[in-house]
């Protein structure tokens, strides 16, 4: 076998870098390893500024084709990447879940039918595109959604190629060419995705994916002057470092950050749909941005919520992410195992309570945790842990529930469980974030937009948001027949 294949069980990846519609070895690699058992998946080829430059150079030159591609030609290769999504959602879904630990079910039943939905639904959408003309004194007034030019995608490892997709499909769909550059940790079906899309006939160029270390490429692609749009899905930290670097030419950029999101449980919800709520939040071990992490409970329940909620998080089993009959898998590397069990002896040592876990598993397993006697300002709080990490703090009415849930720096997501619909109406009015559920967690159209308030993001994604975006939208106004300028 090729020095540039690896298999991971049983399908073949390259694990060089496309560009341009070939495969490109950097001279140095990174090796990636699976969170399930510390193994070797390959060695990866580690990007620099060269490889960076390359694969912008590569977008630049295949856009004006594809931006003059039309639309419905457009859609039919969308489509066609979504066939071959479904051909491969076997092997996507095993790839992933030796690459990152996310259960193997979900990526089988949930996360690889949304991928091969991500491309059919932007393929929809774009033929969709409102181009509506409004009429001021005479003038005509079209709007149209130009094609921007080259994208930069940079995405994380939670949810790999879920993430790229809802970012890649609408890039394309729009007439954009994009750069992707997926997580060091989890790079696999970013490389896969390349092929597929290649198989589906998206021209050479269009689709171009480096690997390697945000620290060694990502200023090449971020801070490129021919680089039209950046989409980043990750933390605060990077995104700040991304937008000092775009700065240099003012590319629009579209930032999907961290949070640290409520679940707000009053006393008239239904509990047992509370606590399944709750305990919903353990999923991929809490490696999932829109995670309620903060459980604020109304002081009534609270020792009936926590004793049906201890119960339950018991019965949980941790395990190998293959096996179907596992609920929770690993973190993805010991580095995060180190941060995850950090914040958690830091609040033990602050006064916190482990009701639940509070400690390492085996290997990069830790164990389902959540702790209570936490203060407000403290960091378990404040911080985003991105692990299987809650706290669990009381407020005793509304007005107490909403400054609890709005009090941090954060504003992804919250979730309300309350069997009174004016009580949702009135709260859900207060919170500051991008999406709101009641008695319900993650479900979302993709018409809908998607993104966070305050440090969770800048922008929205989804449907023609998602076009608001990626595209250069113009407004070309066009005069009557024999309009004067002195009329
Ligand atoms: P991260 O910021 O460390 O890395 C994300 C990506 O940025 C990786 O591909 C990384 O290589 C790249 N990167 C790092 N430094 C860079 C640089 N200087 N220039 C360009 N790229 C660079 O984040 P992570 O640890 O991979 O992901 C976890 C974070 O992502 C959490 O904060 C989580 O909440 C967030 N997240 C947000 C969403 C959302 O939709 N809001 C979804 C999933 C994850």
């Amino acid at each position: 076998m090729s020095e540039h294949l690896t298999t991971v069980a049983g399908v073949t990846i390259d694990t060089r870098h496309f560009i341009g519609g070939e495969r490109v070895a950097s001279t140095e690699t990174f090796t990636d390893v699976s969170p399930i058992d510390g193994s070797s998946l390959g060695e990866i080829s580690r990007g620099t500024a060269m490889e960076g430059a390359a694969a912008v150079a590569a977008a630049k030159a295949a856009f004006p084709g594809w931006a003059a591609t039309p639309p419905a030609e457009r859609a039919r290769i969308l489509r066609a990447v979504a066939d071959g999504v479904d051909e491969r959602a076997e092997e996507l879904a095993i790839v992933e879940t030796n690459d990152n630990g996310a259960l193997l079910r979900s990526h089988r039943r949930g996360i690889m039918p949304r991928v091969a939905h991500n491309f059919r639904f932007f393929a929809d959408w774009l033929l969709k595109l409102d181009h509506e003309d409004f009429t001021t004194r005479g003038h005509t007034n079209h709007v149209s959604w130009d094609p921007a030019g080259p994208c930069v995608l940079i995405t994380p490892w939670n949810a790999p190629l879920m993430l790229a997709t809802w970012k890649v499909a609408p890039a394309l769909a729009a007439g954009n060419t994009v750069v992707l550059k997926p997580a060091e940790w989890s790079p696999l079906t970013a490389s896969l995705l390349a092929d597929i899309a290649a198989g589906a006939g998206l021209p050479a160029g269009v689709l171009n994916v480096v690997q390697g270390y945000g620290s060694e490429i990502g200023d090449a692609l971020t801070a490129h002057p021919d680089v039209r749009r950046i989409s980043f899905t990750g933390s605060v930290p990077t995104a700040r470092h991304i937008a000092a670097s775009a700065a240099a030419h003012l590319t629009p950029l579209s930032l999907e950050l961290g949070g640290k999101s409520p679940l707000l449980v009053f006393a008239d919800a239904d509990l047992d749909l509370a606590v399944d709520l709750a305990v919903e939040q353990y999923d991929n071990a809490g490696q999932v941005c829109l995670a309620a992490t903060r459980i604020l409970v109304e002081e009534t329940v609270a020792a009936e919520f926590t004793r049906r909620f201890t119960d339950k998080a018991s019965r949980l089993r941790q395990g190998d992410p293959r096996d179907e009959a596992t609920d929770i898998g690993p973190t993805i590397h010991p580095r995060q195992l180190e941060k995850i069990d950090g914040f958690v002896q830091r609040a033990l040592a602050a006064g916190a309570r482990a009701v639940v876990g509070g400690r390492r598993g085996e290997g990069h397993y830790y164990a389902p945790t959540l702790l209570t006697d936490v203060a407000q300002d403290s960091e378990i709080v404040q911080e985003e842990v991105f692990g299987p990490v809650l706290t669990l703090q009381t407020f005793t009415d509304e007005d107490e529930a909403v400054r609890l849930a709005n009090g941090t720096r954060f504003g992804l997501a919250a979730t309300v469980a309350t069997g009174d619909p004016e009580r949702a109406e009135r709260v859900t009015a207060r919170l500051v974030a991008g999406t709101v559920w009641v008695n319900c967690f993650f479900v979302r159209d993709l018409q809908a937009p998607f993104g966070g308030s305050r440090q969770s993001g800048v922008g929205r994604e989804g449907g023609n948001w998602s076009f608001d975006f990626y595209c250069d939208v113009k407004n070309t106004v066009t005069a009557p027949k024999g309009w004067k300028v002195h009329g």
